[in-house]
């Protein structure tokens, strides 16, 4: 399928950070661990995965902070290094090659919906899911779950390593 022109802006409070992502995520996580809820602050984190050739620079520095997971394998938050604010995470799995984006920091976070509800049995009592999209304790099976498009450009991308 061609790429359409889909294009996303966003960036850090102080803007000195801007970026675009070029084409639409992969699959968009909307995680309820309690290792998320800390980091953010808030009773869940939503992050669009997404190939790191597809989040253009378009201003500022990036800010490579390396904090620690649940897993124990850690994550590497990019940050913008004067306002501070993480505008996305690498994790040990897939590495560099894919980022973690934090949707909160797109001018249009609406665009990007979460597809999938994550490690829901530490989820805020008081939140209610939408119906519709799907809703799991832990983890989940990506091949189950993610569409057929991105699955073909998860293994295109482990393949050029
Ligand atoms: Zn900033
Ligand atoms: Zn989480």
């Amino acid at each position: 399928m061609a790429e359409d022109v889909f294009s996303l802006d966003g960036g850090c409070t102080c803007r000195a950070l801007r970026y675009r992502v070029t084409s639409k995520p992969l699959f968009v996580h909307c995680c309820h661990c309690t290792w998320c809820q800390r980091e953010t602050g808030s009773a869940f984190a939503l992050n669009a995965m997404i190939e790191a050739e597809r989040v253009v620079l378009l201003s500022g520095e990036m800010d490579v902070v390396h904090t620690p997971t649940n897993s124990g394998k850690g994550q590497k938050i990019t940050r913008c290094p004067q306002c501070r604010i993480a505008v996305w995470s690498n994790y040990s799995g897939a590495g560099d090659a894919i980022r973690f984006l934090r949707v909160g920091t797109l001018d249009q976070a609406f665009r990007l919906p979460p597809d999938i509800h994550i490690f829901t049995s530490t989820k805020q009592p008081w939140l209610m899911l939408p119906t519709g999209v799907p809703v799991m304790s832990e983890y989940y099976d990506r091949n189950v779950h993610w569409p057929q498009e991105s699955l073909e450009r998860r293994a295109a991308l482990l393949a050029a390593k």
